[in-house]
């Protein structure tokens, strides 16, 4: 079969993506490649199709258990042959799968990197035909990635010592500079194919936001989408307990996610999201990697997260499926102290040298530097976040909450003086709080303690709102007229520019939000998002029907409702309503495979309705 013929048949799509066909190309012919693709491009795709039309074994290597598990299955599910090798299986099974390995039982062959060096499975790899290597979240091998993993490290040494070297393709989300040339060198590519995808996800809406009440908003948001799968990010296991059992209080099924769990509630509370049982997913950083989960609807960081890298990557497990999707994030002001003690507290969990963490360090915190101008900008988020991974941006798509505000240019300088000069005559002592506490002339225990209210700025900014002073704060952070010292206590000092500020003839503008009213309800269909435009009210019974008929099988089969079809193909079915064979294959992810398994029953629903 040709690439084209396999797409279709295995996995249901009519065309590739960018990026896919020029990998799997070079694949093919023998070249090894890297390629840089956003989470939720289709990377997955770039391997499996020629891993099928290859004559030996691909290997796939890849960091987390979980994310074996789920692709295997969706492999098998699309009619294709393969299996895992990882500690999650008992010593009997694993010697199974590699006596059926050797028999040459599977095609595609999922293994944790820390086996390749393991004697059972080196008696396997030198006796058998890999053809292909590939390697994914490549960016583990390298120090300068965001999760460095040093058994990434042993593949070059593992592929040294095969008797032919196969074709090697890694893949990462990740796009410095410094984290491709790692890959190349540490996992021995030789003269590779090195493809960047485009890093924008066009289907992906996004906010930030600075909620006074962090969990009335996500609770208001999540009543406001009943029938969504979504996941809320929060930084701290205690802030995971403590808005999911709020959330639970509150009548929503909600689950969670974190390191601190047994690894038996952990599966269990990912299986309860993944299968739809429960609606919204609480967690961590540590949840997700390898979860194909490809409905997920929107994605809330309940805090801003220490970095754009890993922003980026959780925002973007929303909407893998093409649909509409939305990503917000809610900002304040301690997240940023929160991911600076993390920062330092990392420093005494690794065993890297003392001046390899100095740099390690320095990085991360111009990474959260980076991140809080991600949440104070005006401009579109989404050229923001191209540019930061070396994008050019359009300055305006339309779908980011900047886009969609209006704003108004207002002059600042006084405000932006009267803050320079109250950093100045305190002698760059103080944090923010203090600063502007003082400039609202607030009478708090600190601001008497430090006798702030004698200072000749005390109250002058009296009649300004908190939350619009703060807003020409961090303005001015982002400016560099002001900048914010990172060892620990976050003080305001003075920057080489501060002083141009004072002159009356330097005016200071900025774009300012319009106060705009209240927002009407709409009426709420029971159609996911992605079908309005797409779908009438008079197809949302058909559409239910689909769906309960999907979640019944899912149910017989214990897989995921999505695994079974996604929410497009069945909008795609309730356009088409498809009568016959041919008419089903025209269905957008309806390949042969999953004709032959599920074809007749969906057809029957269409037509009995
Ligand atoms: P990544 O590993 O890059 O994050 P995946 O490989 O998990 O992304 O793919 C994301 C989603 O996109 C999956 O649901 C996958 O089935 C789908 N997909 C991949 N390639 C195509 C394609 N050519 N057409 C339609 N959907 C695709
Ligand atoms: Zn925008």
């Amino acid at each position: 079969m040709t690439k084209q013929e396999l797409l279709k048949t295995h996995f249901g799509y009519d065309t590739f993506r960018e990026g896919q066909e020029a990998v799997i190309d070079a694949l093919l012919a023998g070249k090894d490649v890297l390629a840089v693709m956003p989470t939720g491009a289709g990377k997955s795709i770039c391997y499996q199709v020629p891993a099928l039309m290859m004559k030996g074994i691909t290997l796939v290597i890849s960091p987390l258990i979980s994310l074996m598990k789920d692709q295997v299955r969706s492999l098998n599910q699309a009619g294709i042959s393969a299996a895992y090798l990882n500690s999650s299986l008992t010593q009997g099974q694993y010697f199974t799968a590699l006596r059926y390995a050797k028999a040459g039982r599977y095609s595609i062959i999922y293994v944790a990197p820390e086996r390749l060096t393991t004697e059972a499975f080196l008696d396997f790899a030198l006796s058998a035909d890999i053809s292909m290597i590939a390697v994914d979240e490549a960016h583990c091998v390298s120090q300068w990635g965001q999760d460095f993993r040093p058994s990434y490290l042993k593949i070059a040494e593992f592929v040294a010592q095969l008797p032919k070297r196969p074709v090697i393709g890694a893949f990462t989300a990740t796009a410095t500079k410094e984290v491709r040339e790692d890959i190349a060198r540490l996992l021995g590519l030789q003269d590779p194919f090195c493809t960047t995808t485009g890093f924008d996800r066009e289907n992906l809406y996004f906010a930030v936001k600075t909620p006074k009440d962090k969990y009335k908003e996500v609770h208001d948001y999540i009543l406001e989408h009943p029938d969504d799968s979504g996941i809320i990010y929060c930084l701290t296991r205690k802030l995971v307990e403590e808005v999911c059992g709020k959330l639970i209080r509150d009548g929503i099924t909600a689950t969670r996610y974190h390191a601190g769990l047994s690894d038996e509630e952990r599966r269990n509370n990912q299986d309860d999201f993944i299968y739809d049982r429960c609606r919204v997913m609480v967690a961590t950083n540590a949840f997700g990697m390898g979860i194909d989960k490809s409905d997920v609807r929107y994605v809330i960081h309940y805090n801003m997260p220490k970095n754009m890298e890993g922003y980026y990557q959780e925002a973007g497990r929303a909407g893998r499926d093409g649909d509409p999707a939305e990503c917000i994030l809610l900002y304040s002001g301690k997240d940023v102290v929160t991911n600076q003690y993390l920062i330092e507290r990392g420093q005494d969990n690794q065993e890297m040298e003392a001046a390899a963490w100095r740099l390690v360090r320095e990085r991360d915190q111009e990474r959260l530097k980076q991140m809080t101008f991600y949440c104070f900008t005006h401009d579109c988020l989404r050229e923001y976040i191209l540019k930061y991974f070396g994008e050019y941006g359009k300055s305006y798509c339309g779908n980011c909450l900047n886009c969609q505000t209006e704003f108004e240019e207002q002059d600042v300088s006084r405000e932006a003086r009267a803050m320079i000069r109250c950093v100045e005559s305190s002698g760059q002592r103080y944090g923010v709080t203090v600063i502007l506490d003082t400039l609202r002339g607030a009478s708090t225990a600190k601001i008497r303690q430090y006798e702030m209210d004698g200072n000749p700025e005390y109250g002058v900014c009296a009649k300004i709102p908190a939350h619009r002073l703060r807003q020409i704060f961090n303005y001015l952070v982002l400016k560099e007229y002001l900048y914010l010292t990172d060892d620990g206590y976050t003080i305001v000092k003075l920057t080489a520019a501060s002083r141009s500020l004072l002159e009356e003839a330097h005016i200071l503008t900025m774009k300012m939000p319009k106060e705009q009213e209240p927002k009407k309800k709409e009426k709420r269909s029971r159609l996911p998002k992605s079908a309005v435009g797409e779908l009438g009210e008079q197809d949302e019974p058909l559409f239910q029907k689909l769906r309960a008929l999907r979640l019944e099988i899912a149910r017989e089969e214990k897989i995921p409702p999505y695994m079974v079809f996604s929410d497009k193909t069945l909008i795609h079915m309730c356009l088409l309503k498809p009568g016959n064979e041919e008419e089903m294959l025209n269905v957008t992810g309806v390949g042969r495979h999953k004709y032959e398994k599920y074809g007749k029953r969906f057809i029957d629903a269409v037509q009995k309705l």
